[in-house]
């Protein structure tokens, strides 16, 4: 795109803001004059406190989080979190309601097996995850503990745009991973929101967790120290050595967010971004498709394929050489898969956009 650098269009780990990586990359030398790389600060020392307080207050301004959350910067990314919620909110009787919509919430169902006891309250397997539920379609069951839900299929592009009506009592957990910080959230709908950060905030390394305080404190005996949400919560997310760097890239990252105008401003962007290919999409007689249904596409990560399926990597490697890497759609749906987070700039999409367009003209010409 500039300085060098390509329209980089994975899914994970993803690309990061320009000026964010510059800030990284001087700091990475000498943080602040301090004659110290940002990676030798002591995590006990109150350079890296501040640094983690601020990104800290910082996210809580940006998702509006209520004093009765705590915020967790955990180590063992998402997939671990499946393992740790079950640990936390569940005796290994309790039954839990899973909302599969794609290959991450299966996988976030079949870990809870080891803890609980899971119900498939509905799964989209069968439709090949191309579909939400219909409110009535959704069989909960009474009593259930927590009920979770994958916000956005990373692989499949499904996206939660409103999300299931449960009880008053009723635990809604959200793995978030791949729509974090992408638009704003009521957190006050959810009993514990959660993702790893390599996509929309930061490197690799860190979960974060967002927990309502009345929550903590109910852990299974044997739930390992690291997994155990209460012993973070205690020590302000510094139990054992934090991945220091990831969390000072996400600081910066929120506060880039926050002066963009926070993620009204994000979603906003994010909204037009996700229109221009999906409209590319679209019209284009079907040459392209994508088969999400309409009202459910994901702003993030949008999979489609080509009415010719040779012609994919053909396209795939075009892209590649005009500076769009990263395309090819994931190993177990195949087909192009354009994940768009944050800092994908819109010029990055209205170059896709603009390939597309040439390719198929000459195809058909
Ligand atoms: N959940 C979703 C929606 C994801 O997209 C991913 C990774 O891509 C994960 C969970 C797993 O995250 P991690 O690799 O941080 O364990």
């Amino acid at each position: 795109a500039t300085d060098g650098r390509v329209f980089n269009f994975a899914a994970g780990p993803a690309t990061l803001p320009a000026k964010v990586l510059k800030e990284a990359q001087a700091d990475l030398f000498n943080w602040k004059g301090s004659g110290m790389s940002i990676m030798e600060v002591s995590h006990r020392g109150k350079e890296f406190l501040s640094i983690i307080q601020k990104a800290e207050a910082d996210f809580r301004e940006l998702l509006k989080i209520p004093e009765n959350y705590e915020v967790l910067f955990l180590q063992g990314g998402a997939t671990t979190q499946f393992s740790a919620i079950p640990l936390n909110l569940c005796k290994p009787d309790d039954v839990v309601d899973f909302i599969v919509s794609g290959s991450w919430s299966d996988k976030a169902y079949k870990e809870a097996q080891k803890y609980c006891k899971p119900n498939l309250a509905w799964s989209g397997k069968s439709e090949k995850y191309t579909r939400l539920p219909t409110e009535s379609e959704i069989k909960l069951t009474p009593g259930a503990k927590y009920v979770h839900i994958c916000a956005n299929e990373t692989i499949h592009g499904v996206e939660f745009k409103e999300y299931p009506k449960v009880g008053e009592d009723t635990i809604l957990v959200a793995d978030v991973s791949s729509n974090f910080c992408s638009k704003p959230i009521d957190v006050s709908k959810f009993g514990i929101i959660y993702g790893g950060v390599q996509k929309n905030i930061g490197p690799a390394g860190v979960a974060i967790v967002i927990i309502r305080k009345d929550l903590l404190g109910n852990a299974q005996p044997q739930t390992p120290v690291m997994l155990d949400y209460k012993i973070h919560a205690d020590n302000n997310s510094l139990y054992n050595t934090p991945p220091c760097f990831t969390i000072y890239v996400c600081g910066l990252v929120f506060a880039d967010l926050l002066a963009q105008g926070g993620l009204e401003a994000v979603e906003k962007n994010n909204i037009e971004k996700a229109d221009i290919l999906y409209d590319a999409i679209d019209s284009s007689n079907g040459f392209f498709n994508c088969p999400v249904e309409k009202s459910v596409r994901s702003c993030m990560n949008v999979p489609f394929t080509m009415a010719t399926p040779d012609l994919e990597a053909a396209f795939i490697k075009e892209a590649a050489a005009n500076g769009m890497v990263q395309l090819k759609g994931h190993r177990s749906v195949g087909g192009v898969r354009a994940s768009i987070y944050n800092a994908m700039p819109k010029a990055g999409v209205e170059k896709l956009v603009s390939l597309m367009k040439s390719f198929q003209a000459k195809q058909s010409s």
